[in-house]
């Protein structure tokens, strides 16, 4: 057991490991795409990483949450008519954030930008959920977005999921940028996950390392009651071997997750653990790490003290919930304030 516990009281509804994807092929790479990452990402590569994932989780009966870009679920004919419906080619922000999408839309290659067959495979075990990660991946702080434009990425989001046959019912910021929260719970969305304080980049990677890591507290009913949607626990990235990340040793990862899914177990507190799928493309051998993970978590769910479940199931579970924690709960405010982010109403 830990010697280090979280010191908060336990959430009312037990504890839980969630897992939570951001599913965007090379959406969330428009700004940054290399030569590299463009041949890497292909659309070959991402329906077999798609599968993949969906075997380690049926391996441990886990169902996972799959947030989709909503372009990225869409053929490019129709992406193509939304895109042009919303003026995104003519909004200044979005036209810089969609430039590459535009250039390689025009050289008639979009391989890794378009695959809807992947709802088709994530749907197939029927455990697993749909969720929403924006409509075209725009960053909602970045220059130039208005109120209005973020509000129209995250309910177009849902329309559009809506319109492919997925009921989405929580949200995740894309670049994890949380901006106009009420329009998440004006959308319709149950819950969305939160994001942790950046305390700078040197300091997440020394996070790495931190063998007696703790589950996060549930944080309470006042996101709920505030903007109509419950703030699920911002959880900790996976690490994945790329760039500085190759220094963490795997052995390090797997034992700071035990400690952490001990933790929620013993305490009562949300595990949340979240990466993107193409991350495994670039890293295949974490899958042994994930694995080790999701072994830890099945046999503390098998013996009754953790639960397994999806975003839209902790949202749902604690739309209802008071907490205890109400002067400890990570604030969206608090968030807003220490990262600069928006929140507009
Ligand atoms: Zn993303």
């Amino acid at each position: 057991m830990n010697a280090k516990h979280s010191t908060l009281a336990p959430d009312p509804a037990g504890g839980s490991l969630v897992i939570s994807l951001d599913c965007e092929g090379k959406w969330g790479l428009a700004d940054c795409l290399t030569p590299q990452t463009n041949s890497l990402f292909s659309d070959e590569a991402l329906i077999a990483v798609y599968r993949r994932l969906c075997k380690i989780f049926s391996d441990f009966d886990a169902p996972a949450t799959f947030a989709f870009v909503a372009t990225f679920l869409m053929t490019p004919h129709e992406a193509a008519k939304q895109l042009d419906k919303l003026g995104y080619g003519k909004e200044r922000a979005v036209s810089i954030w969609l430039a590459a999408y535009f250039a390689q839309r025009q050289q008639g290659d979009l391989n890794g930008w378009h695959l809807p067959c992947l709802a088709d495979i994530v749907s197939e075990s029927g455990v697993h959920e749909i969720a929403a990660h924006g409509f075209s991946h725009l960053p909602l702080n970045s220059d130039g977005v208005s109120p209005q434009m973020a509000r129209t990425e995250i309910s177009m989001s849902k329309k559009a999921l809506a319109r492919l046959g997925h009921e989405a019912t929580t949200y995740i910021y894309a670049r994890n940028e949380i901006a106009n929260v009420q329009a998440v719970g004006e959308s319709g969305f149950l819950g969305f996950r939160s994001a942790r304080l950046s305390r700078g980049r040197l300091s997440n990677f020394a996070s790495e390392f931190s063998l007696m890591d703790t589950a996060e507290p549930f944080s309470g009913s006042h996101e709920r009651e505030r903007f109509g949607t419950v703030a699920i626990p911002a959880g900790r990235i996976l690490n994945f071997h790329i760039g500085l990340r190759k220094l963490v040793p795997r052995f390090v990862t797997v034992r700071r997750w035990r400690s952490i899914l001990d933790d929620a177990a013993e305490r009562g507190g949300c595990a949340h653990l979240w990466f993107h799928p193409h991350n495994l493309i670039s890293d295949p051998q974490a899958e042994t790490v994930l694995r080790s993970i999701l072994r830890h978590a099945s046999n503390l769910r098998d013996s009754g003290k953790l639960r397994i479940e999806t975003q839209a199931s902790y949202a749902k579970e604690r739309a209802s919930l008071s907490s205890g924690n109400s002067t400890e709960a990570v604030s969206i405010e608090r968030l807003a304030n220490a990262q600069q982010i928006t929140v507009r109403p």
